[in-house]
């Protein structure tokens, strides 16, 4: 569209005081008591203790579960893998893909995984009803024939949002590729230790790059913007997300250390997905100004 001008770009940011979680809040404080001003310390998120991150997430997670438990007819289930999945309902980012096989979903999932929706979709947007509806209909299935349990909470807002991204262990996200601008509620979770099991597309291909311990990367690492078709096949997205659940995310969940290491990489990333960095970014990037001490700028000469 403009030629003329080189083209560059600033990756968005969380603001971590407001997303973070209050055991995180109170763990990240007492390691590090000036993380707010610097939160590039999270980098060392290895240090933190792997019994307080797992303390401070199962409060988190008793809370998402209890409140679930206050407003739907299907109650979850504190020992369960729990895949959350909050979007607006916009049908680019194929909130039922994984419900293509359903069968096979349901021999993975029974006995291992619950699900927790989310979302709203717009009241023009027919299609994005038709995946509410499709969720609610996959769930029905899932319970009368696996055991499996899916929920599907209403009123998605940002408060909704802080206790499903600190309160389950696994962030979804399955868009088409090269639509997703950003997907900022992914970076929401991994700074509260939740994996990301996502397609490579918006943050998440920096994310996974950054530390592909961090969570888990779904289908093709498309490469290739100019034929983003071949790629986007339900099929093969589904199965790749199959292929994870059953052989990567069940066994590393069984193995206690080895999931806890994860959640340590994943809080890690939030020392650069997060507004401070962001703003940085603007300033120097995009306005050519350069950081005195501390938040004044001046311009570059
Ligand atoms: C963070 C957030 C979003 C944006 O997240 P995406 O990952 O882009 O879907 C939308 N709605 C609410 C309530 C949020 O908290």
């Amino acid at each position: 569209m403009f030629p003329q001008y080189e083209i560059d770009y600033i990756t968005n940011g969380i603001h971590l005081p407001f997303w973070v979680s209050k055991p995180f809040r109170k763990m990240f404080g007492r390691k590090w008591p000036n993380w707010r001003a610097n939160p590039s310390v999270l980098e060392n998120a290895i240090e933190l203790d792997p019994l307080d991150i797992f303390d401070a997430h199962i409060e988190n997670k008793f809370n998402l579960i209890s409140y679930q438990k206050g407003h739907s007819w299907n109650l979850l289930d504190e020992e369960l893998i729990t895949i959350g999945f909050a979007r607006r309902f916009a049908t680019y980012k194929r909130a039922i893909l994984i419900f293509h096989d359903i069968d096979r979903l349901g021999k993975i999932a029974k006995d291992h995984i619950q699900f927790i929706f989310a979302g709203k979709a717009h009241p023009k947007d027919q299609m994005g009803k038709d995946y509410i509806k499709k969720i609610h209909q996959s769930g029905e299935y899932l319970y009368d024939n696996y055991g499996v349990k899916v929920v599907m909470m209403e009123n998605y807002n940002m408060d909704l949002s802080h206790k499903l991204v600190s309160g389950v262990d696994i962030w979804l996200n399955t868009p088409n590729r090269y639509r997703e601008a950003s997907g900022t509620s992914g970076m929401k979770a991994a700074l509260n230790g939740g994996l990301n099991l996502s397609v490579q597309d918006g943050w998440w291909l920096e994310g996974y790059k950054k530390n592909h311990l961090a969570g888990w990367s779904i289908g093709p690492d498309d490469s290739n913007p100019e034929d983003p078709g071949v790629s986007n096949d339900w099929d093969i997205d589904s199965n790749a997300l199959y292929d994870i659940l059953e052989n990567q995310v069940i066994p590393t969940y069984l193995n206690h250390d080895e999931w806890l290491y994860k959640m340590q990489c994943a809080i890690s990333l939030a020392a650069y997905f997060n507004t401070h960095r962001m703003i940085l970014d603007y300033a120097e990037k995009a306005y050519r100004l350069k950081k005195q001490n501390p938040w004044k700028f001046e311009p570059i000469s």
